[in-house]
């Protein structure tokens, strides 16, 4: 493997950032997971589009398109695979310890790696902890990813692949790299940005190529909806089989299913060249 770092690619065991970075003292950075077929970026404008967003939320100098751009087509031509996981990663650079970074010139780091592949439904486990929908970091998709590590470990202790979170209001939010819909009454849905989920782009684009819906949606629905799925860039449309102690038998469900196949057929359609 090799990978792009601050304009060269390397091979990983040389691929070094130095230890006063500020996205590894602080986790002063932000990312994007993008897909990657046979070399080819899936949806990369959005998630281009996506990390100036979430670096201009955390104050870090935006970063250059075309910089961006080029790192990626790099890292992806130096690592052919069929299915890959291009991982972009910007930070704060070489600043002195403590939360301000003064005027530190960023690190950029564009790496490939094999996609791990999520087959089946996933059995899902809810957590004590909220989102909060209010948070200086809300919606941006930074590098301080505790809180999803510490619950994504309680789901894998519990057998399950992934924990859904509430936000401070008890609503529905997201999952800890995934976002959930659930279907009732026919109806799909999602909760709203406001809930302080990530603005995810395979919600996103479920929202623009299907009839699915925005709603604030109580936590409990979990346990009542007649359908569950999660989407993500590496899992796309997937759905639940499982919250806790729920058993939600056949899924994924008929209206999931249809979301996961109109999903398949349109991004198919659009990706890029
Ligand atoms: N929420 C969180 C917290 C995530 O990490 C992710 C994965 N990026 C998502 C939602 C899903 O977003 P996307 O569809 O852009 O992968």
């Amino acid at each position: 493997m090799r990978i792009w770092v601050n304009g060269e690619l390397r091979e990983a065991e040389q691929a070094e950032v130095n230890v006063l970075d500020h996205g590894l003292t602080v986790g002063d950075g932000v990312f994007e997971t993008v897909k990657a077929l046979d070399g080819r970026a899936f949806a990369l404008r959005r998630h281009l589009d996506r990390l100036e967003r979430s670096a201009a939320g955390l104050g870090l100098p935006a970063p250059k398109r075309e910089t961006v751009e080029l790192a990626c087509a790099e890292a992806l031509a130096a690592n052919p695979m069929p299915l890959g996981r291009l991982r972009i990663t910007y930070t704060g650079g070489i600043a002195p310890l403590g939360s301000d970074r003064g005027d530190a010139e960023p690190t950029l780091v564009v790496a490939v790696s094999p996609a791990p592949v999520r087959a089946g439904a996933a059995a899902v486990v809810t957590v004590p902890w909220t989102r909060n929908e209010r948070g200086a970091l809300t919606g941006l998709k930074t590098t301080s990813y505790g809180e999803n590590v510490v619950a994504l470990a309680r789901a894998h202790a519990q057998g399950a692949s992934e924990a859904i979170f509430a936000n401070t209001k008890g609503e529905l939010c997201e999952g800890t790299g995934s976002n959930v819909f659930v279907v009732v009454g026919g109806k799909v849905l999602t909760p709203p940005l406001a809930s302080g989920c990530l603005a995810g782009i395979t919600r996103e684009l479920v929202l623009e190529w299907t009839g699915a819906e925005e709603a604030e949606l109580p936590y409990e629905v979990l346990r009542t909806a007649d359908e569950v799925f999660l989407t993500g860039t590496l899992r796309d449309v997937q759905g639940v089989s499982r919250v806790d102690d729920r058993e939600i038998a056949g899924a994924p469900g008929p209206v999931t299913a249809g979301v996961a196949e109109v999903f398949a057929r349109r991004a198919a359609e659009d990706l890029e060249p």
